[in-house]
């Protein structure tokens, strides 16, 4: 079947198919995420080439280890786990409304749509299909227009292995995001910015159509003191630098102890040289995306340096930038003296550049934290488990990796999602599928149950001696 041209003839076709079948058997959720699985089996090599068609420079390797290997993990876990997913779960029921079974029973929600933004463009595309698929939903996905190679390659793929009631993917511009958000989905999965994340919203909510969304904003590294700065800083480097910056959960800025600010950036330089002894012309290290996001991070730097900030480029001795500046390879930056009227400080980054910001106590650490938007991932750095405890309790923020950056979002078994700012919802494994499906509540009173005419009218004697028990024993 050929795939219809028109958004909202796609959408029909996959709500009235919705609605023919309700119940969508384990066995038909379980083959079309074997088939989502032979389709990354089979055609990984040209995704990973649209995607570095997409950035410029952008290595196979990290395309393998960030996007590939994270969704196969998704999908296995979901394979493995689906039987207990999708059984009803037996609720206890009370004394008074006995005798009678409870039990919760998940069902596909229907059409799920799916926006994706360009920094992970495949794992962020297809890791909200497979809880969709497993919650038994049929799937309309919109990718980004700023990695327009891998939109076109997962549009034609999708229509190789599925049906358009199955799977659709709509490729396009804003024009075509913004009707895609307008459709009646049963589910809006938006992953972007939270500047789109608020219009996304808005376009739900006139259909009443619940989203998640997995937004950006700026994720803070507290380095506690007398931890290991040298470690702490290769941790911060690989985060900060992974796809130069372009990590939703990319450290964003660090706070560390007054007075280490020096050590904490030669140990930082250090360990930028060590996994990139050069940046152009480094296929290891990520173009940023295109011209606009170029200019926007060079905007954010002059904007700092006019207010006083200290800017350093890290730059091996024997750097040439001109080759550089071709491939749009950003050397990183550290930003020293910052303030909160610089835009660097108001805006997430998302590009290899890291504020350094320093503390005097724990306390103004967490308070700086806890002024701010809620983070969509916090890392703190230290041995001292109290101390680690401490920031646990008492900040908020999606998730955290301890004493390491990014590491929480790769575990398929750990919910993954913002809170506040950078959104609401989570993605992954169980979480996913939970958000996917509609927990329905089912009682079922066994035969001569007699709460039901306890709790009628005429209320009377019966009912005051129930009622005065009720009260005593509730
Ligand atoms: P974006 O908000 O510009 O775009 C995301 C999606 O929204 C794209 O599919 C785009 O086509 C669509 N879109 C753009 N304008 C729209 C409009 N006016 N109405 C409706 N849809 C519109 O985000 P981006 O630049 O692609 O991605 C970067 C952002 O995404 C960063 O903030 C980053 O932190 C965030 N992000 C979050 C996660 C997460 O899991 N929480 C993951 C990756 C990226």
């Amino acid at each position: 079947m050929s795939m219809p041209t028109d958004l909202r003839d796609l959408f029909d076709l996959q709500f009235q198919a919705s609605r023919r079948q309700i119940d969508v058997p384990l066995v038909v959720r379980r083959e079309r995420l074997v088939r989502l699985r032979k389709l990354l089996g089979e055609h990984a090599p040209e995704l990973s080439v649209a995607v570095e068609a997409d950035f410029g420079v952008r290595s196979a390797a990290v395309t393998e280890m960030a996007e590939l290997s994270v969704l196969r993990a998704l999908l296995s876990d979901a394979l493995r786990q689906l039987p207990r997913w999708t059984r009803r779960r037996r609720i206890s029921t009370p004394w008074y409304l006995h005798p009678a079974q409870a039990w919760v029973q998940p069902q596909p929600l229907g059409v799920v749509g799916v926006m994706a933004p360009w920094n992970y463009p495949l794992l962020l595309s297809l890791a909200p299909v497979v809880a969709a698929f497993a919650a038994g939903n049929r799937v309309m996905l919109k990718p980004s227009e700023r990695a327009p190679h891998t939109a076109a390659q997962l549009a034609r793929l999708a229509g190789r292995f599925f049906s358009p009631e199955e799977f659709g993917v709509a490729t396009g511009g804003v024009a075509v995001a913004t009707a895609f958000a307008g459709l009646p989905f049963d589910h809006l999965f938006f992953t972007g910015s939270s500047q789109t994340g608020r219009r996304v919203a808005q376009a739900a909510a006139v259909h009443l159509t619940p989203t998640t969304l997995e937004l950006g904003g700026k994720s803070p590294c507290i380095i506690d003191a007398g931890c290991d700065l040298h470690k702490a800083a290769a941790s911060i480097a690989h985060g900060k630098l992974l796809n130069a910056g372009q990590t939703c959960v990319a450290p964003d800025y660090v706070l560390v102890p007054r007075g280490s600010e020096a050590a904490f950036a030669d140990a930082f330089r250090a360990a930028a040289l060590r996994l990139y002894p050069r940046f152009a012309g480094n296929p290891d290290y990520a173009s940023v995306v295109d011209a606009h996001h170029h200019a926007r991070l060079q905007a954010l730097l002059q904007n700092a340096a006019q207010l006083g900030a200290q800017v350093e480029v890290i730059e091996p001795a024997d750097a040439d930038g001109s080759n550089a500046r071709l491939q749009r390879q950003m050397a990183p930056v550290l930003v020293y003296g910052v303030t909160d009227g610089m835009r660097l400080m108001q805006e997430e980054i998302f590009g290899p550049v890291l504020p350094v910001l320093s503390y005097e106590r724990l306390d103004d650490a967490i308070d700086y934290v806890n002024a701010r938007p809620r983070p969509l991932a916090l890392y703190w750095f230290g041995d001292a488990a109290g101390m680690r405890d401490e920031v646990l309790r008492r900040t908020v923020s999606g998730g955290v990796t301890v004493n390491g950056t990014l590491l929480h979002a790769a575990h398929p078994g750990l919910p993954f999602g913002g809170v506040g700012d950078s959104g609401w919802g989570a993605a992954h494994g169980e979480a996913g599928f939970r958000r996917m499906s509609h927990d329905k509540a089912v009682l079922a009173p066994a035969r001569g149950n007699p709460a039901a005419q306890w709790l009628r009218p005429p209320y009377g004697a019966r009912f005051q001696r129930i009622s005065g028990l009720l009260r005593r024993w509730l």
